[in-house]
């Protein structure tokens, strides 16, 4: 059976480019226009995960988002505007699962898609992965501004750091580059093109030299950079 992913989102050319993107990766899409139709289909009928634009012509997808977790805990995706960090915040700060910045490509929602789908269903099986996986071997005390690898003490500069940080506070979770220039580099003004790509260079240099054998910062292609909590072998 394939999962059932709702898309609520009133431009139809994005719309359209949703449901072609995610029919083509194997699952079945759903479209609304309205939050109030989305909602009257959400608690009506069975979904894997929904993908809610915060711009509605009835409302906003915030709205909507609490509004659905009054009765379910379904994944959501906020589609947000460009540059708008506001939204992107409130969007996790109630209860998103994850957000993606208008222009998107389709295959990068794809993607994430997959990614919380995956990170669900392993959850239905905790106690067996358990045993395989080893917890994050990462220690992070925020307010000295340390992080403990494998129980050794990291000496990271202070982007390092809050890039590191980041990805520790949320796991398996995809950051694109521009995210996470959004969130870790607060002055622009010391950002090259390479800025990223280069500390996690030097990040995995670090963590490597404490433990050659494993390389937890994962490399998405194209897609951008997540933190592998199963990193044993
Ligand atoms: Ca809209």
């Amino acid at each position: 059976m394939p999962k059932r992913i709702l898309i609520v989102e009133d431009e139809p050319a994005i719309a359209d480019t949703l449901v072609y993107a995610l029919a083509d990766a194997g699952f079945e899409p759903v479209h609304a226009e309205l939050a109030r139709t989305a909602i009257a289909r959400l608690k009506s009928e069975a979904f894997s995960l929904a993908i809610f634009d915060v711009g509605l012509p009835d409302g906003d997808g915030f709205d909507l988002c609490r509004e659905l977790r009054r009765f379910s805990d379904l994944p959501v995706i906020f589609l947000t505007a460009r540059g708008d960090e506001i939204d992107r915040i409130v969007g996790l700060e109630i209860g998103a699962d994850d957000y993606v910045t208008k222009p998107f490509s389709p295959r990068e929602v794809v993607a994430r898609v997959r990614v919380i789908l995956r990170r669900q269903s392993p959850a239905m099986f905790a106690e067996n992965a358990s045993s395989g996986r080893e917890t994050i071997p990462f220690e992070l005390d925020g307010d000295s501004g340390r992080i403990r690898y494998r129980d050794r003490l990291l000496e990271l500069t202070r982007y390092e750091f809050l890039l590191l940080k980041l990805l520790i506070e949320h796991p398996e979770r995809i950051f694109s580059r521009e995210q996470l220039l959004e969130q870790v580099w607060s002055d622009p003004a010391e950002v090259f093109d390479r800025t990223v790509d280069t500390h996690i260079k030097t990040l995995r240099a670090k963590l490597r030299a404490v433990d050659p054998t494993s390389d937890p910062i994962r490399t998405h292609r194209g897609l951008g950079y997540s933190l592998d909590t199963g990193c044993s072998s």
